[in-house]
């Protein structure tokens, strides 16, 4: 059966830090979820994978970048679930931890230039229309399968949060949990931090597919653009690390706490506020940047 049980227990984090500012920090560990299929990235394939099966395709085809977390959970997903994989992959061919795995579990690589990338039902239209096994997954899981499996998170929560927080990249995960939302009535204020530059046009996609369901949108913290990183990142992840025992990595993870603890210090919240973040793994992404810790 194309399942995978979710265990992402909530954490508290302890930091005299926080008693000052007295709020207090936890944790959803979706990273827990599994090591590969990682976080979203297991919430954003699990109604793409049962509507493949629903199909009987066999081929799971799907797109990312070079880092792709989307691309490592799709190739061990399809491998732990009987499916082949493809992996079509942004930009002239490469070799990284990430794809590495990627090939592991059997997914076949195919490199497509920047332009051509861009059209992605095309490329599936040209070179798998006639193959009726192969099932197209939209980069990163996103679309309304992909937010479907995340609304399910909000039902895991088995206390009230006054503020929940995840980061961005296609805003996916960040709708699902909103849709996800509408449907309870907690007091809960959703707050999203894109870890792209310029992502107004996000905020706005965001808003037209939930309109009555308010959020905050925290657009300085996305240290240059994505995937780019500067030294307060690094040493923040280092501190955090060091300090929690649990690893959080520079593209999405690290931007996401950074972002929370300086709002915590410039007292964004009110005093006695309950926020919960949620890890939404990937932790992979770290192995390639080690050399830009400097240790
Ligand atoms: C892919 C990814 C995200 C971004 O999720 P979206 O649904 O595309 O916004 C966030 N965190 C991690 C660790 C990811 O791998």
């Amino acid at each position: 059966m194309t399942e995978i049980p979710i265990y992402s227990p909530i954490e508290e984090i302890i930091d005299p830090f926080f008693q000052t500012k007295e709020v207090q920090l936890f944790i959803k560990r979706d990273d827990m979820i599994h090591p590969f299929i990682s976080g979203n990235k297991w919430r954003k394939l699990k109604y793409h994978l049962l509507e493949a099966e629903k199909l009987q395709k066999k081929h799971l085809v799907s797109f990312g970048g070079a880092y792709s977390n989307h691309l490592l959970a799709t190739a061990c997903a399809a491998a732990k679930f009987g499916f082949r994989s493809t992996g079509i992959v942004r930009g002239e061919e490469a070799e990284n931890e990430t794809l590495f795995l990627c090939k592991l579990f059997g997914m076949h690589l195919s490199f497509v230039d920047r332009v051509s990338y861009r059209n992605q039902s095309g490329l599936f239209n040209q070179y798998y229309h006639n193959d009726p096994d192969s099932f197209f997954i939209d980069e990163g899981g996103r679309g309304s399968l992909g937010a479907k499996g995340c609304s399910e998170l909000i039902n895991e929560l088995e206390e009230v949060y006054d503020h929940l927080f995840c980061a961005a990249g296609t805003g996916t995960t960040a709708l699902g949990i909103l849709q996800g939302l509408q449907k309870k009535s907690v007091p809960t204020k959703i707050h999203v931090v894109p870890v792209l530059k310029g992502a107004d046009f996000l905020q706005v996609e965001i808003e037209n597919q939930c309109q009555d369901q308010d959020f905050e949108f925290h657009q300085d913290y996305h240290c240059g653009g994505y995937g780019k990183i500067n030294d307060e990142l690094l040493n923040f992840i280092k501190t955090f690390t060091g300090s929690t025992g649990i690893l959080i990595e520079p593209i999405y993870t690290g931007k996401l706490l950074y972002g929370i603890y300086d709002l915590i210090a410039k007292d964004y919240f009110a005093r006695g506020s309950r926020i919960l973040a949620i890890h939404t793994g990937g932790l992979t992404g770290i192995l390639g940047m080690t050399k830009q810790f400097n240790f």
